[in-house]
């Protein structure tokens, strides 16, 4: 079939992430648009059908989803829902025959991670990870500072993020498969495999106090862990649902450089020891949704596609079991 000029996404769940970021970044997006919706909230799908000029043929619910593989207008399912759901709907998706954008973190276990990938092995189309920050400008400085030893063997690595505040399906240990590291902390593991372009060998980890224990019942508010890289170098992490934290920080055989803020939507800042960056700060829903409408079209290998997914998913369940256990885990 004739490769379309934009490619057409559907969005599931229209929540903040989705109106908040996404919604603005699909009114410039030159590889793609927003073709439809899937929302159990009539009031919602009222307000963006008028917004993007979206048909009603092209607005679905939860339980007539799987219609939309009938539905040319769509080739992306970008799948914006609490961690949990993540597995089914791109399950889902892929038996409608559509290339899926699965919000971050790809799911709740590596056997659910496992499903995901057989379902689009089978299906032949496209999974990918929304992972912005790869195609945003300080972070592929940082990428190719570290993996390509700009400035030597990294000796020290700290990636720090943290959110000063959240409610609702976060705190629902069923629906978010975890706390502050499942949400907030996922970035920090990306950003020590990405800065190194090495993977963890294995953790340790110790979840932090809670300032609520009522408010934290299900799930863990902050945990401190390390990575222990191939030739020793021990990256320090921490991540926090109360505490506002966003570094990532490298200190190299001859130089250092820096993130600050590093994990945010826009404003992030880069230094390294002989000055500051200068780089732009882009959209960067726009990037990595152009990314990958462009691999789509040109039959090209996302850089954030499933399997690195579900190696951060390993990670992840890696330092649950060491802040249970105590003990260093092998990854
Ligand atoms: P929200 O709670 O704001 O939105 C989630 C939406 O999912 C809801 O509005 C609802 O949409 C739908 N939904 C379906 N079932 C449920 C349910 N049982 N409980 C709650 N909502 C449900 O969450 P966010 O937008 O903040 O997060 C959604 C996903 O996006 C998460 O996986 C999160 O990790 C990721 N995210 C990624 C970010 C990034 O920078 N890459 C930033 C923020 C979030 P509807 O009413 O339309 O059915």
């Amino acid at each position: 079939k004739p490769v379309k000029d934009k490619l057409g996404i559907a969005i599931i769940g229209l929540g903040e992430y989705a109106s908040d970021e996404l919604a603005t970044a699909l009114k410039k997006t030159k590889e793609c648009y927003l073709a439809g919706i899937v929302t159990d909230e009539p009031s919602k799908a009222k307000k963006w059908k008028k917004y993007f000029n979206i048909p009603d043929t092209n607005i679905y619910d939860y339980k007539n989803f799987d219609r939309i593989k009938d539905n040319a207008d769509i080739d992306i399912i970008y799948i914006v829902l609490p961690n949990s759901l993540h597995r089914e709907y791109a399950v889902r998706a892929a038996k409608a025959g559509k290339h899926v954008i699965c919000e971050k973190p790809m799911a709740i276990t590596v056997k659910d991670c496992d499903k995901m990938l057989t379902a689009f092995d089978k299906s032949g189309t496209m999974l990918s990870i929304g992972y912005r920050l790869h195609f945003e400008p300080h972070h592929i400085k940082v990428m190719e500072l570290g993996q390509k030893k700009y400035y030597g063997n990294i000796k020290r690595l700290i990636a720090k993020n943290g959110i000063p505040e959240i409610d609702g399906w976060r705190l629902d240990k069923e629906l978010s498969g975890g706390g502050a590291l499942m949400d907030v902390g996922v970035y920090c593991v990306q950003a020590v495999r990405y800065t190194t372009g090495m993977e963890p060998v294995s953790v340790t980890a110790k979840e932090g106090k809670k300032t609520s224990k009522k408010k934290f019942k299900e799930i863990e508010e902050s945990i401190s862990w390390q990575m222990e890289m191939p030739g020793g170098l021990i990256a320090e992490c921490e991540c926090s649902y109360t505490k506002e934290m966003s570094l990532l920080r490298a200190e190299a055989e001859s130089d250092w450089f820096e993130l600050s803020p590093a994990f945010t939507y826009s404003g992030i800042k880069g230094k390294t020891s002989s000055g500051k960056m200068n780089l732009r700060n882009i959209n960067q829903q726009v990037a990595q949704m152009d990314d990958f409408a462009n691999a789509i079209k040109n039959n090209k290998p996302t850089p954030v596609d499933g399997e690195t997914g579900k190696q951060d998913v390993k990670i992840l369940q890696a330092i649950y079991k060491a802040v249970k256990t105590g003990k260093r885990v092998i990854i």
